[in-house]
C-alpha cells in the first residue's frame, strides 16, 4: 500500500505492544498447564485451547491492521467530475482533493480513507481498510486478556495458598514476571476494553471519532436555526455492521465513493466541512509575535500559567521568530493556535501550523 509494513513495525508502539503480547501469552501459557495440565481435564483443554485462540487472533489482527493499512487516497487525487472540487478540500501536501470521509494524517504523511485516528501501538492509521481487522485485534486481546487474568490469579494464589503444589515451586523471578503480567493484563482489560467500546459505537453508527466532531460542530453551528444537519452515512445499525464486520475483515467499497441516506448526496458532510473551514477562517486573528517561541512542548521561560496549562493535544508546537505573522484560530488562556504566514514560497509547501505561549504575540488590530 506505497509503505513498507516492515518499517511500520519498526517503531516504539508495535515492539512495545509486540513485547506485551508475548510476555502475557508466554505467562499465561506457562500457568495453565501447571495449574489445570490440559491433557488432565476438559476444562483445562477448553481453557487452553480457547486462550491459545485468542492469542494467535490477536497476533493475526493486529499485524494485518499493520499490514492492510487504513488505505491511503492515491496522491493528486481529482474527483471524476472536475466541478466537483468545489466541494472538496484541498491537501497542499499530498497536491490533491480530499475525497469524502479522507483526511491528512500528519504522522503517515498521507490522506487516509475514512480516516478514525492515528494509533502510536499499530504506527499506522486506523481507517477504510483496516478498521475490521483493528476492531478484531482489540476484542481478541480484551477475551485474550481476560482469560489470562483469570488463569495468572489462580497460579497465583495456589502459589501463595502454602498447599502442596502439584508443579515444582517458581523461581522468585517467575513470580515477580507473573505478577507484572498480571498487571499489564489487567491494564490491556480495562484501556483497550474502552477503546473496543468506542470503536463498536463507531461502527454501529458508521461515525468515524472525526466526524463525530464535525457533526457535533454542525449542530453548534446551526443551532437555533430550522437548517438542521443530517449525517449522511449512517442507514441503520445492520447496513453500519455489514460495512465493516465482515468474515475476512474485507471491508465494502472503495474507500471514495460512500453509500449515503435520501436527502443526502456524497457531498453533504464536506459541504458542511468546508463551511465550518469557512466560518473559521472569519474568527481568525491576526497576531504580531514581540517574543521567541522555541517551539518546545514544555517552554520554561514563559511564566507558571503558561507551564501550568500546556495543551493536551499532540498537535505540534510551533517556533516562532520576533516579527512573524500568525494567523490565530483558537485560543486558550495561555496558550494559542494559529498558521504562521510565510512569505518565501521557495520551500516546499508545508504550512506551519501549532500551538505557541499567549505571552509571544500581540493582536494586530486593523483599522478598516
Ligand atoms: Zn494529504
Ligand atoms: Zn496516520
Amino acid at each position: 500500500m506505497g509503505v513498507n509494513p516492515l518499517k511500520k513495525i519498526c517503531h516504539w508502539g508495535p515492539l512495545t505492544a509486540l513485547g506485551i503480547i508475548k510476555i502475557i501469552t508466554l505467562m499465561t501459557i506457562h500457568c495453565s498447564r501447571q495449574c489445570w495440565p490440559p491433557q488432565e481435564s476438559l476444562f483445562g483443554t477448553i481453557n487452553f485451547m480457547l486462550f491459545f485462540c485468542l492469542s494467535g487472533y490477536t497476533l493475526f489482527h493486529f499485524i494485518s491492521s499493520i499490514y492492510e493499512g487504513p488505505g491511503f487516497l492515491p496522491l493528486k487525487w481529482m474527483p471524476e467530475k472536475l466541478t466537483d472540487t468545489q466541494f472538496l478540500q484541498y491537501c497542499s501536501v499530498c497536491e490533491g482533493y480530499k475525497a469524502p470521509r479522507s483526511h491528512h494524517c500528519r504522522k503517515c504523511e498521507r490522506c487516509v480513507m475514512k480516516m478514525d485516528h492515528h494509533c502510536p501501538w499499530i504506527n499506522n492509521c486506523v481507517g477504510h481498510f483496516n478498521h475490521g481487522h483493528f476492531t478484531a485485534f482489540l476484542a481478541s486481546a480484551v477475551a485474550g486478556c481476560c482469560i489470562s487474568t483469570f488463569t495468572l490469579v489462580s497460579w497465583v494464589m495456589t502459589v501463595l495458598s502454602l498447599k502442596p503444589l502439584s508443579f515444582p515451586p517458581p523461581s522468585v523471578f517467575i513470580l515477580i514476571v507473573v505478577i507484572i503480567s498480571i498487571g499489564l493484563s489487567i491494564g490491556v482489560v480495562l484501556a483497550v476494553g474502552t477503546l473496543l467500546y468506542f470503536q463498536l459505537l463507531a461502527i454501529v453508527k458508521n461515525r468515524t471519532e472525526i466526524e463525530a466532531w464535525i457533526s457535533e460542530k454542525a449542530h453548534y453551528r446551526r443551532f437555533g436555526t430550522k437548517d438542521k444537519f443530517i449525517y449522511p452515512y449512517s442507514k441503520g445499525w445492520r447496513f453500519n455492521i455489514q460495512q465493516v464486520l465482515t468474515w475476512d475483515c474485507t471491508p465494502v467499497g472503495n474507500g471514495i465513493y460512500w453509500p449515503v441516506i435520501e436527502g443526502c448526496d456524497q457531498y453533504t458532510l464536506t459541504q458542511e466541512q468546508l463551511a465550518q473551514k469557512k466560518d473559521k477562517r472569519k474568527r481568525a486573528k491576526t497576531y504580531r509575535v514581540i517574543k521567541e517561541a522555541s517551539g518546545s512542548w514544555v517552554p520554561i521561560t514563559h511564566g507558571w500559567g503558561v507551564l501550568c496549562h500546556l495543551p493536551c493535544t499532540d498537535e505540534p508546537r510551533i517556533k516562532l521568530k520576533v516579527g512573524d505573522i500568525v494567523v490565530v484560530t483558537r485560543w486558550r488562556k495561555y496558550w494559542l493556535f494559529g498558521e504562521k504566514k510565510e512569505d518565501d514560497h521557495n520551500e516546499k509547501h508545508v504550512r506551519k501550523k501549532g500551538w505557541f505561549p499567549r505571552t509571544c504575540a500581540i493582536e494586530v488590530i486593523r483599522n478598516r
